[in-house]
């Protein structure tokens, strides 16, 4: 008989972001007059910047004519964009070659799809809070998960000490949703851990883009010993919009073998059973993010939303509640007031403003009591939001 795959049932109820638009939904049905402010889930709010488009329109248009039309894709990616994300590395001060480099359709599908490198008896260490995916994607692949406690003392970046043992390890920095970012000293704490014990850290860079300090890395490769313990995956989905286009990369380098096996090598045959490559259009699309005109626009739409940050963190310094992130970070990660749980604070805001954040509990055990604000919505919204939640904390 047909064995389904039970480990769906260790999945927690219902997830996350479901939740929150469930609850949302209803609040709304019951007072169908009141402006709910959506300060939750993090998609952004700016469309394409201008190169994108142009780029978009081209290569449809290319698709017309037997001369420029384009079928099928190379699985890993398609030579001009895989040349293109090299130079953004190059500019970052990162080693790192074309052939290292698989265009996917978001970093979603690869943090999943990227487990099959690696055995099922394997040990993962998710840091938490954390992405959710890390640890959902692992319970499904039946692999024992061991969690590293992120918290206020470590300041939400806990390092390797010797009680540390893992096989793979997840390191998302800055950080989704503490907004914490590690330095390029204590990332590299953490490579040479890895490379000690021979386990892979899976560094997921979605908001690099946001880094504004100088020492803290935008990618894993600008730091020493990295090519042989990591692999990044990064999209353009929080740093071009691309949250409904959907366009990823990940890098797999050369140097990375563990028991005698190539990973780059692995991943590119696993690209060519499980993808068919993404669409040339979107490609184009992606191209055109890396050109300076691109980079120029998309830059302009990341100030909006650092500005959105600033909004919620100013209203935070002017209550005294703790946080941290916004700075390097499109998120921001407060203490809930009064010792109320995360769940709480949302009930709180939603009935008394009408702002809805994420509850921290939703990203693992050690985010009970925290909140999770994204400056991803409009500026209008935002400091609306920003001066609701300031006058509601201030009459605490
Ligand atoms: N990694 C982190 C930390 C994220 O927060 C997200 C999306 O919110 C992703 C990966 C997924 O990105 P994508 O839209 O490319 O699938």
């Amino acid at each position: 008989m047909l064995k389904p795959n039970i480990r769906y049932s260790q999945l927690k109820d219902s997830y996350l972001f479901n939740t929150i638009y469930r609850k949302t939904n209803e609040y709304l049905a019951a007072n169908p007059d009141k402006k709910v402010l959506r300060m939750g889930v993090g998609d952004v709010s700016l469309p394409l910047c201008d190169a994108v488009i142009q780029a978009l329109h081209n290569a449809v248009d290319d698709q017309a004519h037997p001369a420029s039309f384009h079928g099928y894709m190379p699985e890993a990616g398609a030579p001009f964009l895989r040349a293109a994300i090299a130079g953004y590395y190059r500019s970052m001060g990162a080693k790192v070659s074309e052939n290292e480099i698989f265009v996917s359709s978001g970093a979603c599908d690869d943090l999943g799809d990227i487990l099959e490198l690696f055995d099922q008896d394997n040990t993962v260490m998710v840091i938490e809070p954390a992405y959710p995916e890390y640890v959902d994607t692992n319970i499904l692949a039946g692999r024992n998960i061991v969690h590293l406690n992120a918290n206020e003392e470590n300041g939400f970046l806990p390092m390797p000490d010797n009680n540390t043992a893992a096989d793979i390890i997840y390191i998302c920095s800055p950080n989704n949703p503490t907004g914490a970012a590690y330095n390029k000293h204590q990332l590299q704490e953490w490579i040479d851990f890895a490379n000690e014990i021979g386990a892979v850290i899976l560094f997921d860079a979605a908001y690099e883009i946001f880094i504004e300090d100088a020492s803290l890395p935008h990618s894993i490769f600008e730091l020493d010993g990295a090519n042989r313990c990591a692999i990044e995956i990064c999209s353009l989905s929080k740093t071009a919009g691309f949250t409904g286009t959907r366009l990823g990369y990940t890098v797999v380098p050369h140097d990375l073998v563990r028991g005698g096996m190539n990973l780059n090598e692995m991943w590119s045959r696993n690209r060519e059973t499980r993808t068919n490559g993404i669409s040339y259009i979107l490609q184009k699309g992606a191209a055109a993010v890396f050109t300076a005109e691109g980079q120029n626009q998309i830059r302009k739409n990341i100030r909006v939303y650092k500005e959105n940050a600033a909004a919620f963190t100013k209203a935070l310094d002017k209550v005294g509640v703790w946080y941290c992130g916004g700075t390097n970070s499109p998120y921001i990660w407060m203490k809930c007031p009064d010792g109320m749980s995360g769940w709480e604070f949302f009930d709180y805001l939603i009935n008394e403003i009408q702002v809805v954040g994420i509850p921290g509990d939703g990203f693992g055990e050690c985010g009970k009591g925290y909140f999770r604000f994204s400056a991803f919505g409009s500026p209008e919204d935002t400091k609306e939001a920003a001066d609701r939640l300031c006058k509601l904390l201030e009459k605490e």
